[in-house]
């Protein structure tokens, strides 16, 4: 009776996936899947509150609250390398958000060094973007991984120049009252269609190079598209506000 008891116990323990130590290269990278041509965008759902119309970069603002200084040009806007990251003037929690970019052509620099930039959730949590198509780099880091974390099931890259999309659901992080992680943030991606991260508990906060951790913060902050000194183009993005069951 006992050891049945334990083994229902055992059985019912989370499974840990190995830890593998932050950026190995030694981490295997996840298999290629061909996701098919890139396809123009679809009308948002009517309770998206649309973030890009393709004409102004009015949701948006400069971390510092000046005028976002990104390039908005035929339909997309472009990173204009070390103006620093953009951030939406409004603060967003629990959201589903569609966002489509492409990595420049022709392709420059190798591993984090091409195509690099960040859908970052509520400023914090990095979904990498990034030229990932037959480039190489540490698998926690390359597009669609929650950065420094978790690799993208697998590898749904279109090449460079193409657009690609993201579709996620963010669960933000939970805090007690002193500030201790009640429910860690999770994660849901999209990449071109193709499921790559898949209720992916996230961390704690993106960090380069060291285990993340938490510190607590608001239940709504900014959603942030990062300046990592390449211009990588962005186009239709929509958000919508996730509300609980009632
Ligand atoms: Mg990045």
């Amino acid at each position: 009776m006992r050891l049945a008891f334990l083994a229902l116990v055992a059985a019912a323990a989370p499974m840990r996936a190995q830890q593998w130590p932050v950026h190995s290269m030694d981490r295997p990278r996840p298999a290629v899947v061909d996701p098919g041509p890139e396809r123009p965008p679809v009308a948002p759902p009517s309770d998206a509150i649309v973030l890009f119309d393709g004409k102004s970069l009015a949701q948006w603002q400069s971390e510092d609250s000046t005028a976002a200084k990104w390039v908005v040009r035929d339909g997309y806007f472009e990173v204009a390398p070390h103006t620093g990251a953009i951030v939406t003037k409004r603060g967003f929690g629990d959201v589903q958000l569609h966002v489509e970019w492409a990595t420049p052509v022709p392709a420059t620099g190798e591993g984090q060094d091409r195509g690099n930039s960040g859908v970052f959730m509520m400023t914090h949590y990095e979904i990498q973007v990034l030229d990932s198509y037959h480039s190489d780099t540490y698998a926690d880091g390359q597009a669609a991984a929650v950065y420094g974390q978790t690799p993208p099931l697998v590898n749904a890259s279109r090449p460079p120049g193409q657009w690609q999309t993201y579709d996620i659901i963010f669960h933000r992080p939970r805090f007690t009252a002193d500030g201790a992680v009640r429910d860690s943030a999770r994660v849901t991606v999209l990449h071109n269609g193709v499921l790559v991260q898949d209720n992916t508990i996230i961390t704690g906060w993106t960090v380069h190079g060291q285990r993340a951790h938490y510190a607590p913060h608001a239940d709504r902050l900014p959603l942030l598209l990062q300046d990592h000194g390449h211009p990588v183009r962005y186009r239709d993005i929509w958000i919508r506000e996730l509300r609980e069951h009632q």
